[in-house]
């Protein structure tokens, strides 16, 4: 058995293709979405909790079945996956939420949760004996494929807009790929990516239209249900830009019912920017998606002509769940609370699902008896200008530490004159 796949699905017009079509319905065209379709009582089969529980595998490759690639496959050596799930009680008091968890997913090899999609895209490139793969990111799909094709041995060129934050350009530049700043917007960069790729035959991997990068997205949700024992938690949180990430993560949840590995699935809380909110739009009156200008801080969501924004509402809805948007300063609240009381450090795009889940506990969405997971998509590491807009300078302290003493008394690190003649 080389993997479980039987074909592809459109979203839209929900009619079967084998997996020789393209990259999207052949029927409906660019928005005809596909999703890869197994053989579930195989897979029930062949995948128990006991034999996964015997592997030691700590990637996400351990749940290969579930994943749209042969049991031969070439895989990089990158080790993708398996990223903390851990207690944040102080967070859960800030938050109001009686349990939360933190999926620390900046602990990825490049840094955010996209190196999950870009392992299988580049493991489906070599399968197709492509050598040069491509993508338009705003940031971290690109830096996370350069790096997967560098552990590859493939090559790959890159689409950014042009307000890709500078260490994110970085990173692509250290991975050896040939990274090409597109003078406008990230739609634009999307469009000439798309363009370059039919016309050279690249394999494309924009998330959105290539089916099988979704899968690779599956993989955070398999995670959090196996590390919690396959009780999965009543609500989980995450941003969305495209809409891959959620949808991928629900169909995890969706599939590990199926196949038996869970009784009972988490309600998806989708947030996103207020200044970059059409999927939001879209959930809340059941029509179809209108792009828009965004505008965020939060670069890796901002995303106006969201590609997958129809599976994404599918699956929000399908899960009970709902979505919510945050301003800004609510997300540069967010990474500074987040930081302090967990010691996680999450860029904007990441911050903003915590600072989600704190104003849907706030107006009620979310019960505060639950047992909540917020999602941490993606390291502060890589856009430290926004991080430092939340949380401001260091201490300015002369060598012979004048001042020191009034620093520290401030910041409670040592009594205050005023405490100490109390005591
Ligand atoms: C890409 C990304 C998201 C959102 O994922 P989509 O699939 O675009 O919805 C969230 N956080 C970070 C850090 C990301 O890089």
């Amino acid at each position: 058995m080389a993997n479980f796949v039987t074909g592809l699905v459109c979203v839209l017009c929900r009619t079967q293709f084998s997996t020789r079509v393209g990259y999207t319905c052949p029927r409906c065209g660019i928005t005809g979405i596909l999703d890869v379709q197994y053989d579930y009582p195989a897979m029930a089969k062949a995948l128990t909790r006991k034999k996964l529980a015997a592997r030691a595998d700590p990637t996400h490759w351990r749940y290969r079945e579930l994943l749209p690639i042969d049991d031969r496959a070439q895989l990089p050596s990158l080790a993708v996956g398996w990223t903390p799930t851990m207690a944040a009680d102080r967070l859960a008091r800030h938050i109001g939420v009686r349990e939360l968890l933190i999926k620390d997913d900046g602990r990825n090899p490049t840094g955010s949760l996209k190196d999950r999609a870009s392992s299988v895209g580049v493991v489906k490139a070599a399968e197709k004996r492509r050598k040069i793969i491509a993508c338009a990111s705003t940031g971290n799909a690109a830096s996370s494929l350069a790096g997967m094709a560098a552990s590859m041995g493939l090559r790959s060129a890159i689409f950014v807009p042009m307000r890709a934050p500078e260490p994110k350009v970085t990173q692509l530049l250290i991975f050896g790929a040939t990274v090409l700043r597109v003078g406008g917007s990230y739609e634009q960069a999307y469009e000439l990516c798309q363009q370059s790729c039919e016309r050279w035959g690249w394999y494309n991997r924009n998330c959105a239209i290539n089916p099988y990068l979704v899968e690779g997205k599956k993989t955070v949700g398999l995670e959090i249900a196996e590390q919690l024992e396959w009780k999965p938690p009543d609500w989980i949180a995450m941003s969305v830009g495209d809409g891959c990430t959620i949808a991928g993560a629900w169909k995890a949840f969706r599939e590990l019912k199926t196949i038996g590995l869970i009784a009972r699935t988490p309600r998806m809380l989708g947030v996103q920017a207020l200044g970059a909110a059409p999927v939001t739009a879209a959930f809340r009156t059941h029509r179809p998606m209108e792009p828009i200008e965004p505008k965020t801080i939060a670069d890796s969501i901002a995303v106006g002509v969201p590609r997958n924004w129809k599976k994404a509402v599918m699956a929000i809805e399908e899960s009970g769940g709902t979505m919510i948007n945050v301003a800004d300063d609510e997300i540069l609240d967010a990474m500074n609370y987040t930081g302090r009381l967990t010691g996680v450090f999450a860029e904007p795009a990441a911050a903003t699902a915590v600072a989600g889940l704190k104003r849907a506990v706030a107006e009620g969405l979310v019960p505060r008896t639950c047992r909540a997971l917020a999602v941490v998509t993606g390291s502060g590491l890589k856009d430290v200008r926004a991080a430092r807009r939340a949380v401001g300078n260091p201490f300015e302290v002369p060598p012979d530490g004048s001042g020191l003493e009034e620093i520290l008394a401030r910041q409670e690190l040592i009594p205050t004159a005023k405490s100490a003649a109390h005591s």
